[in-house]
């Protein structure tokens, strides 16, 4: 009986996932909860219980509490009873622990992947979008999470910030992202029985790319195709003017007097000709230079104009892996979220964790 109850317990440890996610770095940290909570630290193992906001403040040797002394820390700052940890005026789910480094304090959020997940939807897609298309793009989500832990050098596996996915706490859910999740809880893209690198874009353009057209190492499932589910997004056409002297400051070269680009569909490189000589520029850095916001993808025709080029481009975005207003446009036609992912990521399955 005894044993069983101990495999039940192992059974519900596997199926839950902690992340770490860093809130913030900061010199002070106003911290209170929605009712009781509890700091403890870790040093000195006290515990103490508070329902009034208090302020933790970085010193020298440790961290000072404005009610009650300094901890060496780290300290863990734990919800009791149904209460939610509110950092700042912001409500998260899980617990926290909080440490000094590099002269401030790292404030961690410990939270189950699930419970992390409906805190980032709603700043990738939009939750007005059919369901279907949330869904997906909640798959996606986890399976990033999991596969792009950048910082377990830094003591945390993800940040809060574009760097990793903007995670805002119980402020940024909504019922739409809530929903998304739960129907689709700890189902994760694989492909070959391992997690799936995911990638996905606003909108391809009608194009999606090959990843080793943008960023060099090749992944099967990341193969140029046309999607044909994208044309209603206003970024499926756009224009964008450059002079040649623009171009010329922006590189640091003499004047510019024609710019071409290579190839067919998204083109490899663009090669700007100058008085003296040419020099040949990867498209995707090409974008970069000047603003991935102005030229929204590198998915575009040049056309000479009388001081320089327009470029007359399709989608916003690198193209690689689900196109949002495409996966919008499957789920408007009735396809499912796991259609959604298999037509996006050929030969990719979508698994229980
Ligand atoms: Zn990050
Ligand atoms: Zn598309």
């Amino acid at each position: 009986m005894r044993k069983a109850l101990f495999l039940l317990f192992l059974a519900n440890l596997g199926f839950s996932f902690e992340l770490r996610v860093k809130i913030t770095q900061t010199s002070i940290v106003n911290i209170s909860g929605t009712r009781y909570f509890e700091l403890y630290d870790c040093e000195s193992l006290i515990g103490r219980r508070y329902s009034a906001p208090i302020e933790l403040k970085a010193t020298a040797g440790g961290i000072l509490t404005s009610s009650y002394g300094e901890f060496l820390g780290p300290v863990f700052v734990y919800p009791l009873q149904d209460s939610y940890i509110k950092i700042g005026n912001r409500r998260y789910r899980g617990y926290f622990e909080i440490r000094r480094q590099g002269g401030g304090l790292l404030v961690i959020s410990i939270v189950d992947l699930e419970d992390y997940l409906p805190g980032i939807i709603k700043r990738e897609i939009s939750t007005d979008w059919p369901i279907e298309a949330i869904k997906a793009q909640a798959v996606l989500a986890r399976t990033f999470a999991l596969v792009n832990q950048k910082h377990k050098a830094e003591g945390f596996d993800l940040c809060s910030d574009v760097h990793c996915q903007v995670y805002g706490g119980m402020e940024a859910e909504d019922k739409v992202a809530i929903l998304a999740c739960s129907a689709t809880s700890s189902e994760v893209l694989c492909y070959n029985e391992e997690l799936a690198p995911v990638y996905y874009h606003a909108c391809c353009g009608g194009l999606i790319s090959d990843i080793r057209d943008v960023w060099g190492p090749s992944l099967p499932y990341f193969k140029s195709k046309v999607c044909p589910y994208c044309y209603a997004s206003p970024h499926y056409n756009w224009q964008y003017n450059l002079s040649y002297a623009n171009i010329a400051e922006k590189i640091g070269i003499s004047r510019v007097f024609r710019v071409e680009r290579t190839g067919k569909g998204r083109p490899k490189e663009i090669i700007v000709h100058y008085e003296g000589g040419r020099k040949a520029i990867l498209a995707n850095d090409f974008r970069n230079m000047f603003g991935s916001n102005l030229i929204k993808s590198t998915y575009f025709e040049i056309e000479e104009t009388w001081n320089g080029i327009k470029l007359i481009g399709k989608g916003w975005g690198h193209g690689i892996g689900m196109c949002q207003w495409g996966a919008k446009g499957m789920a408007s036609q009735g396809a499912s979220y796991q259609e959604i992912l298999s037509f996006y990521f050929p030969g990719c399955v979508v698994k229980k964790l």
